[in-house]
């Protein structure tokens, strides 16, 4: 599930725990090279044209990083993908009547979802690899400090037509700054947003050959997951965890991670750098 009230709770709980820690939400402040305006006007009207996508800024990169990330985002175009098995730990996510938790299904999902993407020359960052749960901040970080990446969250709904899939991307954020040019890091999606969209759709497009009665076109929600990662990042969401037996599950599991490496090769072009000549070896 997506929108989980007990994990936003907690999120809340950590902000005041941790005002003092500059890796935690609304505490931490992320570098943008460019400023707002101009990511805004870059990202979506580089799609509108036709032209290749100006990658992502380098927002929500470690402050150490920032001098080198934009080279090198542009020497290496989109190589990276974090793939993020939603829950773990103490919070077992959907729970189905017979017993099966959400966790342990999008672990065992993100297995097969790492094959298909490796078989599409994919690097993989896990943000988890066990039975444990790192906060929303964490697994942001994971991706904000990479070069080059998407993020994809797998989860299995409570909800929904059993059998189908659907993708989410965070629905609008307003990009602000502060007066030197900082984005706070619950809106690192913001500059995105574009890019996130154009993803989504394009893994929603494979879903749908495979899952009928999925949607045509990504959806946007408040995704609070999304929201802190600086990066093209999407929900990958399966229907649904009332099945009486998680077979049903596993077996959209190959169509799934499969429909995830297609999208992710096919939006890999839209993630290049428009080249400067001269500039790149
Ligand atoms: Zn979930």
């Amino acid at each position: 599930m997506l929108l989980d009230v007990r994990n936003v709770i907690r999120m809340r709980t950590i902000f005041l725990a941790g005002a003092g820690s500059l890796a935690l939400a609304g505490a931490a402040m992320v570098h943008s090279a460019q400023s707002p305006a101009q990511a805004q006007q870059t990202t979506p009207n580089a799609q509108t044209l036709g032209a290749p996508a100006v990658t992502s800024p380098p927002v929500g990169v470690p402050a150490q990083a920032v001098s080198t990330f934009g080279a090198q985002a542009q020497r290496s175009g989109l190589n990276i993908v974090v793939l993020d098995p939603a829950h773990g730990g103490t919070d077992p996510g959907a729970r189905g009547t017979g017993g099966i938790r959400e966790s342990e299904i999008v672990l065992d999902l993100a297995t097969q979802v790492r094959r298909a993407l490796e078989l599409q020359g994919f690097q993989v960052v896990l943000t988890r690899q066990g039975n444990e749960n790192p906060s929303f901040d964490d697994r942001s970080a994971i991706a904000n400090a990479q070069r080059g990446a998407v993020f994809v969250t797998l989860h299995i709904s409570s909800t929904g037509l059993p059998g189908t899939v659907r993708v989410y991307v965070n629905s609008d954020l307003a990009a602000v700054t502060d007066s030197n040019g900082l984005i706070p890091w619950d809106r690192a999606q913001a500059p995105f947003l574009g890019l996130s969209k154009k993803f989504g759709d394009l893994v929603q497009g494979m879903l749908v050959q495979r899952f009928k009665g999925s949607p045509d076109a990504a959806l946007t929600a408040g995704v609070r997951q999304l929201r802190s990662t600086a990066a093209p990042a999407i929900a990958v969401e399966i229907s649904s965890i009332v099945v009486e037996d998680r077979a049903e599950l596993d077996r959209m599991a190959p169509g799934v991670a499969d429909a995830i490496a297609r999208g992710a090769a096919a939006f890999k072009p839209s993630y290049v750098v428009a080249n400067v000549p001269g500039k790149l070896p």
